[in-house]
């Protein structure tokens, strides 16, 4: 009787143990089954009911033995009087003991709350299956068109890297010889290692204007050694962006200038966005496969773009990447990017808008439903505000696009595709 006793009284005190399925919950009073705290302290069902008829009816038992009979779930019936003394001994209150008016209460409080939580769960945002279905389309549009192991790339022309250091006293000088080899990761970490400003003027100065730097008589054009392989790059990036379009809902519905439009507009951004599935923040470079396709910003700038790019979209890339985006919210970002009304020379914009709408909702409810928290927090805005500034890198890309291409012989480096996209600033 003591030993049960002690066990009680110590599951008792902790209450973690109610709900700890490995301790066993044995009555205090009688040593049976118990299945929980009942007046304050842990029975099985037969002594909770014992105890609550005993108070109700403020029953005085005496005992036909000596007062002091062991309770065990067999003989409980025996003895009420020390069946009794044990319930009170183990700490059953009569205080915890509900009134009818009370036990009533508390039946239409449970009610109630249950009622409240049906309505809660009827006014939780659920994804439709009509709206699962426009996620699970753009994640198979997605796999088709972003290959992840990279093993296209072999197919562009090869990368040619250009040591730093040797290149800018090549321009400098105004030597012509070239020497070119291939990257080792030391060669292009001028940006990773915390750059000093003066690093930023120098790539500015030098890259910032190369149409009066390079002139085509000192053999302007090999000075962008990565211009070919990035101009492959970009120009498949295109083709698999044209793709994805394709299968994004709704967008077969617009005429095929709009779907041009579009396209047109938005491809680079599109590009820039798919691209922070390689991108890395140990090193801040695009890794797509084996290390000569792992680009730095060096490399692009060695393809013919500044740091006036080159800065705002790294911190661009980081910034995507600290969202981390589920699949399904990327691929519906870059849908999104896509079907914006307010592209230059679209014309049917209430048709691109109600699609682009459709698919705000979808994201937005996906974040409700799927995204866990803290990640969740204020993310719909996040993500809206990376198209904001996607904007901004179009921009500054179009100007310096059209610097790069307005010379024939870095023109004549780039795919039709790139030039059909961009622009042909000779034609
Ligand atoms: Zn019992
Ligand atoms: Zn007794």
């Amino acid at each position: 009787m003591k030993m049960e006793y002690t066990a009680a009284g110590a599951s008792m005190c902790n209450t973690d143990m109610e709900f700890d399925r490995n301790v066993p919950r044995i009555c205090g009073v009688c040593g049976d089954k118990a299945t929980g705290f009942h007046f304050n302290a842990m029975t099985c069902e037969g002594c909770k009911g014992f105890f609550r008829r005993s108070m109700k009816r403020k029953a005085v038992f005496s005992c036909p033995f000596n007062g002091d009979c062991r309770i065990t779930k067999d003989n409980r019936r025996h003895c009420q009087s020390c069946r009794l003394k044990q319930c009170v001994d183990i700490g059953m209150m009569k205080e915890f003991i509900l009134t009818d008016e009370e036990v009533q209460r508390k039946r239409e409080m449970i009610m109630k709350r249950k009622e409240e939580e049906a309505v809660k769960e009827s006014q939780r945002p659920k994804i439709s299956e009509e709206q699962q279905k426009v996620i699970d389309i753009l994640l198979e549009a997605h796999r088709k068109t972003f290959d992840d192991t990279y093993s296209d790339f072999n197919q562009f022309r090869p990368p040619v890297r250009v040591n730093e250091n040797e290149n800018v006293y090549r321009r400098f000088t105004r030597s012509s010889s070239v020497h070119t080899q291939s990257c080792s990761s030391e060669e292009s970490d001028a940006f990773n290692s915390s750059p000093e400003p003066s690093e930023f003027t120098l790539a500015g100065s030098l890259f910032g204007d190369f149409r009066s730097q390079s002139s085509p008589s000192e053999n302007g054009s090999t000075d962008l050694t990565m211009l070919p392989h990035l101009a492959d790059l970009v120009s498949y990036s295109i083709q698999k962006v044209i793709g994805f379009a394709k299968m994004i809902p709704g967008f077969r519905d617009l005429t095929a200038e709009d779907q041009i439009a579009l396209l047109k507009s938005s491809v680079i951004e599109v590009i820039m966005l798919r691209s922070n599935q390689s991108f890395n923040l140990e090193d801040m470079s695009w890794t797509c496969g084996s290390d000569d396709y792992k680009y730095k910003v060096d490399d692009v700038t060695q393809a013919g773009h500044n740091m006036e790019l080159l800065e705002p979209l790294v911190k661009f890339q980081v910034g995507m990447k600290k969202l981390c985006l589920h699949e399904e919210e990327h691929v519906l970002l870059m849908a999104i990017c896509i079907l914006s009304p307010d592209r230059p020379g679209v014309q049917d914009k209430p048709l691109v808008e109600a699609i682009q709408d459709r698919l705000s909702v979808v994201l937005q409810t996906y974040i409700m439903c799927k995204h866990p928290p803290p990640g969740n927090r204020l993310l719909y805005a996040k993500m809206i505000q990376k198209l904001a500034d996607l904007r901004s890198l179009n921009e500054e890309h179009s100007k310096q696009y059209r610097s790069l291409s307005f010379l024939p012989e870095h023109s004549m480096k780039l795919t039709p595709l790139v030039l059909e996209i961009f622009g042909n600033e000779i034609s």
